[in-house]
């Protein structure tokens, strides 16, 4: 199978929408013969609805005491990276820079999950917001904080870039003009883009980002990394193929891989 490098999207058991222990994420991709694995949990810092989807202070200690032990365990077999996944809220950072002052991060992952509230990327709650909202401003509005996330200066890889197409919604209008902003903002903050392979497990069946803005994000000199964000070890490099071909075909041949939040280039 031509598999991924590295998978730096993985959720455990911690994140509540997710299952199994972190070791049996590791199993897993030694099996596919991956050279790096990586978690983003969910970080404590949003005061949602879903907030049990994040782990709590305490949790974060544990994660972090865990990747060392395995780390230690698996020395041989594979490289186990530390990233998280924070939602970015304008009036929060300095409770997002605790974490990232009192942690050995490798990644930090910038994401938005919902828009002023309204958790898009959860089955049961999307249908509400594109009624209220119409494709086209919830598309805008979805980039508008995109460019927030790039701006803020905090993270290391925007993922999922066009998540706001899960469910399958299209604008009648250019997706590229509207995520034009956030994508010239990603650049400016020399952040990393997420090519993400989950999806092709929802109705817009697609790559994140899909191939047009990728092809734009190239002409750019973009950079990228590769993440599955599994919730379950099953998922662990699943649709790598897809994923990787996408990627090629927008001339990509190498991904950004990180340790200590220092980045290197490696082929693919
Ligand atoms: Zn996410
Ligand atoms: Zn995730």
């Amino acid at each position: 199978m031509d598999s991924f490098p590295i998978d730096y999207h993985l959720h455990t058991k911690w994140c509540e929408h997710a299952s199994a222990e972190m070791r049996d994420y590791v199993e897993r991709a030694i099996e596919l013969g991956l050279n790096e694995v990586g978690f983003a949990v969910h970080m404590p810092v949003k005061d949602q609805p879903h907030e049990k989807d994040s782990l709590t202070e305490r949790e974060v200690e544990k994660y972090a005491s865990e990747i060392e032990k395995l780390r230690g365990e698996y020395a041989s077999g594979i490289k186990i990276r530390m990233g998280a996944e924070f939602d970015y809220y304008r009036e929060k950072p300095s409770k997002i820079e605790r974490y990232i002052a009192a942690y050995d991060f490798d990644y930090l992952y910038g994401s938005m999950h919902d828009i002023d509230g309204w958790l898009f990327d959860w089955a049961e709650y999307a249908d509400e917001g594109w009624k209220k909202l119409g494709v086209e401003e919830a598309y805008e509005k979805y980039f508008k904080l995109l460019v927030t996330v790039a701006e803020c200066g905090l993270f290391d890889i925007l993922s999922h870039f066009d998540l706001i197409k899960k469910f399958g919604q299209r604008p009648a209008g250019s997706v590229l003009l509207l995520a034009e902003p956030a994508l010239a903002a990603a650049a400016a903050a020399g952040m990393v883009l997420e090519l993400n392979s989950s999806g092709w497990r929802f109705p817009c069946a697609e790559l994140y980002p899909s191939p047009e803005i990728l092809v734009s994000w190239r002409q750019r000199g973009g950079t990228i990394t590769f993440g599955s964000d599994a919730h379950c070890p099953k998922d662990v490099g699943r649709d790598s193929a897809r994923a990787l071909q996408v990627a090629r075909q927008a001339g990509f041949d190498q991904c950004v891989v990180f340790e200590k939040r220092q980045r290197k280039l490696i082929e693919f």
